[in-house]
């Protein structure tokens, strides 16, 4: 099974075969397990083997098939399932830090995973935000307690490329854990583990799931870390993702790859079409060669992604009519979707961030989070040409 390439263990691996033989996976949709006396019971909650469960909380057959699935393409020994991709982030976190533990997190995060951090503070973990790009800052924020070093790899929505090879290499020194929620990045161009991450964070919400139907997250890691640091906390703290949630995220990773290639192709088409309009200041795409990290996206993911970040000339006014006269691109804020979905992060995913914090961080009145889908490119192109002309 480990000299399988990455889209053959997006189909086969992981799967686990009842009695009846079943081509496609089965859904466990069980909470518990009989056992067969009561000493099996006994001995099962002494220790229990790699195909035994004993309640869903700690594990379920459907969901062992998705975390081993994931583990093998990300490269890791395990990996463990999570009801969202936040409590993925909290788990990580939370499970390997105490009071008086120091972390040090890129400032460009997510606005739920600032939150995380936020709460970590309020239990005695000192947090030390940096700007990602710039290592001399990481440099100078590590300490010899510093515990945990967390980053997004690709930022929301600038699309900052963190180096994560050079982030690794800076933290090691001091032995803190890596962990990266690679998010942006997508299973299919993530080399994290390679590069030196320790931790890999997902959000199985977005490309894995493909189709915006269900909640997930997953956390990828070494079988010490997964099994005796996280899964403790996770399986009396209670964040498992649901059997039938798991199942969806099987068959969204047998297409994942195809997804997620078309996704970047399109997106480098259209951000390449789009560069120099008249009504745009500016196209951010990290597979464009304009990218200030054009060179670290490529030398880590092979690709720029599948999110194109557009920033208006006309400000938030622009910015709206321009939303509101797209036909297929459907204004939501969720991404990854087979279905391209444009964001305006200013005044929704991240209207409560106060204006300073925005200004630092890019997100400008005019700026736009294009997650393109697996339509047509040419279809994308010209509605989203069409849009910009009313705006
Ligand atoms: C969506 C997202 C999350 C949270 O995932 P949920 O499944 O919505 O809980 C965390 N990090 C990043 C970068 C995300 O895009």
């Amino acid at each position: 099974m480990t000299d399988w390439k990455t889209r053959t263990m997006l189909v086969h691996s992981g799967a686990r075969r009842s009695q009846y033989g079943e081509m496609s996976e089965a859904i466990f949709l069980t909470q518990g397990f009989v056992y067969n006396s009561a000493e099996q019971a006994e001995a099962r909650f002494i220790e229990s083997g790699p195909d035994e469960f004993i309640y869903a909380r700690y594990g379920n057959p459907t969901v062992r098939m998705f975390e081993e699935r994931i583990a093998a393409i990300e490269g890791t020994e395990d990996a463990f399932a999570t009801a969202s991709g936040m409590a993925a982030v909290n788990g990580a976190l939370t499970a390997l830090l105490k009071a008086g533990d120091h972390v040090v997190a890129a400032r460009a995060l997510f606005g739920s995973c600032l939150y995380v951090l936020d709460v970590l503070g309020r239990f005695g973990v000192e947090v030390t935000l940096v700007d990602g790009t710039d290592l001399g800052q990481w440099r100078a924020a590590m300490r010899a307690d510093t515990k945990a070093v967390f980053l997004e790899s690709v930022s929301n929505p600038t699309l900052e490329v963190i180096d994560v090879r050079a982030v690794a290499d800076i933290a090691h020194k001091v032995g803190a854990t890596v962990i990266v929620d690679n998010v942006f990045a997508t299973p299919t161009f993530s080399q994290a583990v390679a590069l030196g991450a320790d931790v890999v964070v997902y959000s199985a919400t977005k490309h894995i799931d493909g189709s915006g139907r269900c909640l997930g997250g997953v956390v990828c890691g070494t079988k010490q870390y997964i099994r005796k640091v996280l899964e403790p906390y996770l399986k009396h703290t209670g964040a498992a993702m649901s059997p039938f949630n798991a199942w969806v995220m099987l068959k969204g990773m047998e297409t994942l790859d195809l997804r997620v290639r078309q996704q970047a192709s399109s997106a480098l088409s259209i951000a390449t079409a789009l560069q120099g309009h008249a009504k745009l200041a500016q196209v951010i795409y990290p597979g464009l060669k304009d990218h200030p990290q054009h060179a670290i996206a490529m030398d880590q993911m092979g690709a720029g992604g599948t999110i194109v970040t557009l920033v208006l000339k006309g400000g938030q006014a622009a910015a709206f009519k321009f939303l509101n006269a797209l036909e297929i691109v459907k204004i939501s804020n969720n991404l990854g979707d087979a279905k391209s979905i444009i964001t305006h992060p200013a005044t929704t995913t991240h209207q409560r961030l106060p204006a300073d914090q925005k200004a630092l961080l890019g997100i400008t009145p005019g700026l736009v989070r294009l997650s393109l889908g697996i339509e047509d490119p040419e279809d994308l192109l010209a509605d989203l040409m069409q849009a910009l002309d009313q705006a």
